[in-house]
């Protein structure tokens, strides 16, 4: 499978975000969520709860693999967890 696309869209504050190398970390401007992996992988993130609630996906493969079982490809963070993100 090949991505040709990483990105979300942020259903907060609406952003499109892209990752479009191995290492660009990328978060959407309200912070709610990110994509990272470019081309190499898909990982990404959002506060909590139902990933759907948060993430419109955009994705884009070469092959569309994607079976209805799928689970998102993506991780929850925990907010409180590093400390620095006071609200
Ligand atoms: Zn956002």
């Amino acid at each position: 499978m090949t991505i040709l696309h990483n990105r979300i869209r942020c259903k907060k504050c609406g952003d499109v975000i892209e990752s479009k190398h191995r290492h660009d970390f990328v978060w959407c401007s309200c912070k709610s969520v990110f994509v990272d992996g470019g081309r190499e992988y898909i990982r990404g993130g959002w506060p909590g709860g139902e990933y759907t609630d948060w993430v419109e996906e955009l994705h884009e493969f070469q092959e569309d693999p994607k079976p209805e079982n799928l689970s998102p490809p993506c991780e929850f963070y925990d907010p409180t967890d590093n400390g620095n993100q006071g609200s």
